[in-house]
């Protein structure tokens, strides 16, 4: 017996299920690619979430962490074939008709339209058929898919053909619109509010010089670009911070032109939270790596900006269980540049006049299981009650919010979360087929150099017959013999 024939079969809840915040039922939509039944593997994800296609370019893979197949030799490449999934059924999402909800006469105001926001305000319409409004302070809808992510991980197509999708399923966008005051949603007549406004301001460094000309906040930078266009960066840009906006930011950067782009880091290379992936992409792109380095002052001079660092080593563990970084002494050293992007965290900024309780991170305080505030009426859900976290996540925590709404509004207790019916299939007949014992598919990239001059999509996507292949390596643990 083979490893692959120790391995597969046998578990109820596979792994890879568990795992996922939205608890996708993944062995179903890898069994329907290798059969090519594509709508019908697009319709098992979207049971369980309006975004098949956004989740597929960006999820972050809390599947594959877990899947058994690693034990033979590497996981699946499940969010590769969502990908692949997504982009054939495209046409599909842009053109369904989903039912226009009968009124309840019910009204929610939801503040927010990351996927958060967005998710609440589907289930809310589409499957409980309240009258949703969601108020956007940005001039388009999206949150952090919008204004975050670049378009080169995130195609802008992508998005509006899903942010479509929930427009037509009944829910109403008004952009432009900044709520500073939920009582007089009440006024106006809505019966319940849903925060999701997520976490949009940058944490500071606290050092000297950051208040100059040249030095701006990761999520101010990657605002300006996906809201305003090009911005003209000068040559060298330092990057401070070792996160997924740090690595989005150097590598946006250097697609406008900068010749030099250095991420400054304060640990290692271990413990940097970015995606490993992403790191790699931005070190065959050009851009530098310091580890162990921190920066102490920001300085301008007539010939221009330098930072001074100092280097680090790690020493002990922090509250987190994180290596944590001391400073060498006498190991200070000094970059030139014309631009420091500050890139080392992100926290919420909830209006004093909304009235809510926080916690010292500013985060809003909820009761876990509901997602209720303080205040009657009003719920929060995403990263304002997290802390920055990930799409997957905060659209589990919009469709939370979304039942708890509906039972606060309705007191209907029995409610359900999935929009598709579940589709039925024959499993047994699969036994027949081979599991393959064939090495993980590679994602084919975009060139180097056409990489570097573009904000194209640097993932192309698998071809028919890699995603069939692929598909093929999955040990179904979800099937059991019934004797
Ligand atoms: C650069 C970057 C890259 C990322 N990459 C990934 C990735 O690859 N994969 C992944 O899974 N996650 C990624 N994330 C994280 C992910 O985008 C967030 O976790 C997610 O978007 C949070 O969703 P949300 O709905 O809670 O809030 P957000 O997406 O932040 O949306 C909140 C919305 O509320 C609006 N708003 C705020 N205040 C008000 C107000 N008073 N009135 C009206 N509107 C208001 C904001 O304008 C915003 O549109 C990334 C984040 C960033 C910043
Ligand atoms: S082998 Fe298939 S069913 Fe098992 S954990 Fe991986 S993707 Fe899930």
């Amino acid at each position: 017996m083979n490893k692959i024939e120790l391995v597969k079969g046998g578990f109820e809840k596979p792994r890879c299920v568990q795992a996922c915040p939205l608890k996708i039922d993944v062995p179903r939509y890898l069994r329907a690619i290798r059969k090519g039944d594509l709508d019908g593997a697009a319709s098992v994800v979207r049971e369980k979430t309006p975004f098949v296609s956004v989740l597929g370019y960006v999820c972050r893979r809390y599947c594959e962490t877990k899947c058994r197949r690693a034990e033979v030799d590497e996981a699946v490449a499940i969010n590769a074939l969502e990908r692949f999934v997504a982009d054939n059924e495209q046409h599909l999402a842009g053109s369904v008709q989903p039912n226009v909800p009968k009124a309840t006469g019910k009204r929610v105001a939801i503040i927010g339209s990351g996927p958060a926001g967005l998710t609440a305000g589907y289930y809310l319409a589409r499957l409980y058929h309240h009258n949703v409004t969601v108020f956007e302070a940005d001039a388009k809808p999206g949150g952090m898919m919008r204004g975050g992510i670049p378009e080169y991980r995130l195609p802008r197509r992508v998005l509006d053909n899903e942010i479509g999708f929930i427009e037509k399923s009944g829910v109403q966008i008004r952009t432009s619109t900044p709520i500073q005051d939920l009582d007089s949603l009440f006024k106006e007549g809505f019966d319940a509010v849903l925060l999701a406004v997520g976490t949009w301001r940058s944490v500071t460094l606290g050092i000297e010089g950051e208040r100059l000309q040249d030095v701006v906040d990761g999520m101010s930078f990657l605002r300006s670009l996906n809201y305003g266009g090009r911005l003209s960066v000068g040559n060298r840009i330092i990057i401070i911070g070792g996160g997924n906006v740090a690595v989005d930011a150097a590598r946006s950067a250097k697609r406008l032109g900068a010749a030099e782009v250095t991420i400054v880091y304060r640990r290692s290379n271990e413990e940097m939270p970015a995606r490993r992936d992403e790191v790699d992409q931005a070190l065959e792109e050009g851009i530098r790596i310091l580890f162990l380095t921190t920066p102490t002052k920001i300085l301008r001079d007539k010939a221009g900006s330098h930072v001074e660092f100092v280097r680090m080593k790690l020493a002990g563990v922090d509250e987190h269980g994180r290596r944590r970084p001391v400073p060498i002494p006498g190991s200070h050293m000094k970059l030139n540049c014309d631009m420091v992007i500050v890139a080392v965290g992100e926290e919420p900024d909830i209006p004093p006049s909304f009235g809510l309780t926080v916690n010292n991170n500013g985060l809003v305080r909820v009761d876990q299981e509901t997602l209720s505030t303080g205040k009657p009426g009003v719920f929060a859900a995403g990263d304002c009650v997290t802390g920055p976290s990930s799409v997957a996540e905060a659209i589990a925590s919009g469709k939370r919010a979304a039942i708890s709404i509906h039972r606060y509004l309705t007191g209907d207790w029995k409610t359900r979360d999935e929009v598709a019916p579940h589709q039925q299939e024959i499993i047994a007949e699969m036994w027949k087929e081979d599991i393959l014992d064939t090495p993980r598919q590679r994602m084919p990239l975009l060139q180097i150099a056409e990489r570097v001059t573009s904000f194209s999509p640097v993932e192309l996507g698998f071809t028919d017959d890699m995603a069939r292949t692929e598909a093929a390596r999955c040990l179904r643990c979800d099937e059991r013999l019934t004797v």
